[in-house]
């Protein structure tokens, strides 16, 4: 296990180990978005602020948290993550004036810049502006036209395929950094093969499947005034376990995994970088996992309002996960508080006997608690809705997972599994 400790945990050289410390992403203009995507589940969080919001970061705002978050973060490198809701809407001054403060208080460390975008407001001007500043983008795209047009909407219904597509062609032609972020729903499961051909084919050399999974609203969600369930509690029995129409099915995600693997491992290893895979290779090199679903806690992976209200997690973002203000108290404090551990440790001390004997354990660690809602056959509550799909996906990969640590330790090029596989 040691040697296996020591290789690096990715196809693509890079150290995914993202954990250090603990992230703290931020929301310049809170949930507000341009776009009105069927499947969002951040829009809604606009209920739990008062009606004459503007959703925009002040300056007081910005200025504190830059100064309190690379004061607190151990490592030499400080990552700023911006997300939303739909951060450009904050407007390009906003991001010039963030430089300004992160040269202020940088204190001789390294400070990246990630943005995660719809990618419809970005233009020339943003493209030299994130290239010139080495922001590393994440582009909400899920497909080919006809996949992604499905939910991905503006607020009238209108598709919105060729202004985020003309988006990634405009910034891969700026030399932008871009890492493509698509989701994994009832309908773009079907087409595992040719969402990823089309993401190979248009020089997407990062990817990350994310898959949607959404209740129907519960007691709870309508309490608070909001479509969807509230959140989980993965140690008590669910009452609302329907998933909304286009919440991808357990068995359908891994499907769509194992398929994209299928021609990855065939045709792409080294050139195509699949970040579920890449991480799943990690965990099973013993590394430190690159992803918090497939960590033993969660709780280091928090979120700032642009009010400054700091909560548990972009999934967790309700009232009883408010741990305080930026403008009010320690970030130490708030994120090694009492509840944030609490809520960081129920992922392990809260998983059903069916996790525990499980064969990959090791590499799933019962999945996002936010989609814990489902129930084992024994009746224990707590087991991830999608763990069927996620089991199947893990021991499909299995074999060559250990065919590509074993060239990596021989320090043979990990494309070489694309010989021995074919
Ligand atoms: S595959 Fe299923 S049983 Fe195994 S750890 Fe993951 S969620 Fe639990
Ligand atoms: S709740 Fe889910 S998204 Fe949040 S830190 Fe835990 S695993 Fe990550």
């Amino acid at each position: 296990m040691e040697d296996k400790q020591k290789i690096n945990q990715s196809t693509s050289g890079l150290d995914l180990s993202v954990l250090e410390g603990f992230h703290l992403m931020a929301k310049p203009a809170g949930p507000a978005c341009n776009l009105g995507c069927d499947y969002c589940f951040y829009r809604e969080k606009k209920k739990f602020f008062s009606k004459d919001q503007t959703f925009r970061m002040s300056d007081e705002i910005l200025e504190a948290y830059t100064r309190e978050y690379i004061k607190s973060q151990p490592g030499n490198t400080v990552v700023f993550e911006w997300q939303g809701g739909e951060p450009t809407l904050a407007g390009l001054d906003f991001f010039q004036r963030a430089l300004i403060f992160q040269k202020k208080y940088n204190a001789g460390k390294q400070i990246n810049n990630s943005l995660q975008t719809n990618g419809t407001l970005i233009d020339a001007e943003w493209c030299a502006f994130l290239k010139k500043n080495n922001f590393l983008v994440g582009l909400s795209l899920d497909g080919p036209e006809a996949v992604h047009n499905v939910y991905r909407k503006d607020k009238k219904g209108h598709p919105t395929f060729s202004k985020v597509f003309n988006a990634l062609k405009m910034m891969q032609e700026h030399g932008v950094e871009v890492n493509v972020l698509a989701t994994v729903n009832r309908e773009s499961c079907k087409y595992p093969l040719e969402i990823y051909r089309f993401f190979r084919e248009a020089d997407v050399q990062f990817i990350q499947f994310i898959p949607i999974v959404e209740r129907d609203a519960d007691t709870e969600a309508q309490q608070l005034g909001i479509p969807l369930a509230g959140p989980t509690s993965i140690t008590h029995l669910e009452t609302s376990l329907a998933v909304t129409p286009w919440s991808v099915e357990p068995n359908q995600y891994g499907e769509f995994l194992i398929s994209i693997y299928n021609e990855w491992i065939a045709h792409d290893v080294g050139d195509v970088f699949v970040m579920n895979f890449e991480w799943t290779l990690g965990v099973w090199a013993g590394a430190r996992p690159g992803m918090c679903h497939v960590s033993r806690r969660c709780g280091q992976n928090l979120i700032m309002e642009h009010n400054g209200d700091i909560y548990s997690c972009d999934h967790f973002m309700y009232p009883a996960f408010r741990l305080g203000n930026i403008m009010e108290g320690s970030l130490a404090e708030m994120v090694y508080s009492q509840k944030q551990i609490a809520f960081g440790t129920v992922k392990e001390t809260a998983l059903p006997v069916d996790c525990r004997c499980c064969d990959v354990l090791f590499a799933c660690r019962g999945g996002c608690p936010k989609h814990r809602f489902a129930v084992t056959p024994d009746g224990e509550p707590g087991l991830n809705y999608l763990c069927p799909g996620l089991k199947d996906f893990f021991h499909h990969v299995q074999p060559t997972m250990e065919q590509m640590l074993a060239l990596i330790s021989q320090g043979n090029p990990v494309k070489k599994i694309m010989e021995m596989t074919s």
